[in-house]
């Protein structure tokens, strides 16, 4: 043999029995069969063997089912993004002439698809109130195959009541897929029957939470069902999506540490909660936590075990790091926009779950069909919690918000 296939099929072997708390990282696109029988009989569908890089490797598997534990579900799937596993779903499940419902108050991309790809595809939606469980129900419609579910809504951070809602697709028996990305598996388990939870799919950006390092994109699906397992699994070996396994490697190094996470960002954005709420600026703060704001009550039922709250910021569960401020009207939308540039340590960038704190102003108007006309008037934006010191957080929205007041 010439030295470069020497090169290539050395026989040395390391010794197989290696522990270590960090899990190997395995990436390919070809994976050898030792005969042509093999490669005839493996499967990849049941995770019992590997056949191509696309269909699962050791590292894949196991995120997959470190997510399935998070979640309280059965089977994983990973995608290349978030937005990438809200597709997957909508794409395994809708056909042409079937109608799929989204929350007014649905993560925006998602609605995008829906206008975009998927009413070319001949696959029509509708927006339902999901603070008004009558109102989903008034929507649903034979050809309804899909109701999308949001806890919180993004950007406004509603809380709708998830059981309710559960309850109508369930009385019309229809499927039911709710975006985990706030709750992260922590706040809640959404497969929990016993909890009147029992959503049919989770979908989780794991680009937040999981990564924790505003560095990875990655989604998954998860389900408690095998068949809407095996309709998932099909649709997305013929779509071919992929993950990386390097990216793989960044998520499984994070999620020891996300529970920490998630808790020191909870409590944070619970204390610049507490301070925007004695700013004269602000004329409403949206979080769930804080008494009065919108759905407050159905997350201490969801997340907070109903107790009464005398405070103006819940203390007991879980809520996340989100927080949106909408300013006063007499506050124009360019001290808003002064407002965002004037703040060192929240950065202006989208997403959240990393370690350095987000701002994005939003202009809901543009956003929203069945919003409450009060929530449209001012500037609004959203904050996103790092791990910063919350002390050090409220100084610089302090000196923002001196800097634009004086200003006006
Ligand atoms: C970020 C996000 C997504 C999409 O995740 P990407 O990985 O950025 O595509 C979906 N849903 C919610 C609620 C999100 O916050």
């Amino acid at each position: 043999m010439k030295p470069i296939t020497d090169l290539i099929h050395h026989p040395y072997q390391p010794p197989g029995d290696f522990a270590s708390p960090q899990v190997p990282v395995h990436k390919a696109s070809s994976v050898f069969f030792n005969s042509v029988a093999q490669m005839r009989s493996r499967q990849w569908l049941d995770k019992s063997g590997y056949t191509y890089g696309l269909h699962g490797t050791p590292t894949t598997f196991i995120l997959e089912e470190r997510l399935c534990q998070l979640e309280g579900a059965k089977h994983c799937l990973l995608l290349p993004s978030g937005l990438a596993a809200l597709a997957q779903v909508n794409m395994a499940f809708l056909s042409s002439g079937d109608e799929v419902l989204l929350p007014d108050n649905a993560y925006g991309p998602l609605k995008t698809l829906a206008e975009g790809e998927l009413l070319q595809w001949g696959i029509r939606h509708a927006y339902y109130d999901p603070m008004n469980p009558a109102d989903l129900a008034q929507s649903i419609t034979p050809a309804t195959k899909l109701v999308w579910l949001e806890v919180p809504g993004s950007v406004t951070l509603e809380f709708p009541d998830l059981i309710e809602l559960l309850q109508v697709c369930n009385q019309h028996q229809v499927l039911t897929a709710l975006d985990n990305t706030w709750g992260a598996g922590l706040a809640f388990q959404p497969f929990d029957l016993q909890a009147g939870l029992g959503v049919d799919i989770s979908v989780h950006a794991l680009t937040k939470y999981p990564s924790g390092g505003g560095d990875v994109l990655m989604g998954s699906v998860t389900t408690c069902r095998d068949d809407l397992a095996h309709t998932l699994k099909m649709s997305h070996m013929r779509l071919g999506f992929g993950v990386a396994g390097n990216d793989v490697e960044l998520v499984l190094r994070s999620l020891p540490s996300m529970a920490l996470r998630y808790v020191t960002q909870d409590r944070t954005c619970r204390a610049v909660a507490s301070w925007c709420l004695n700013q004269a600026a602000f004329a409403q703060v949206l979080h769930p936590a804080v008494v009065g704001s919108p759905g407050h009550a159905n997350w201490r039922r969801l997340c907070a075990g109903d107790a009464p709250s005398k405070t103006a910021v819940h203390e007991g569960g879980a809520a996340a790091s989100l927080l949106s401020l909408r300013f006063q009207p007499s506050i124009g939308a360019a001290q808003v926009d002064a407002f965002c540039n004037a703040l060192k340590l929240f950065k202006l960038a989208y997403s959240w779950a990393g370690p350095i704190s987000l701002v994005v102003p939003y202009d809901l108007r543009g956003m929203r069909q069945q919003a409450p006309p009060e929530l449209l008037k001012g500037g609004f934006v959203r904050l996103a919690m790092g791990l910063e010191d919350p002390q050090d957080l409220i100084a610089d929205l302090t000196q923002a918000l001196d800097q634009t007041l004086s200003q006006g």
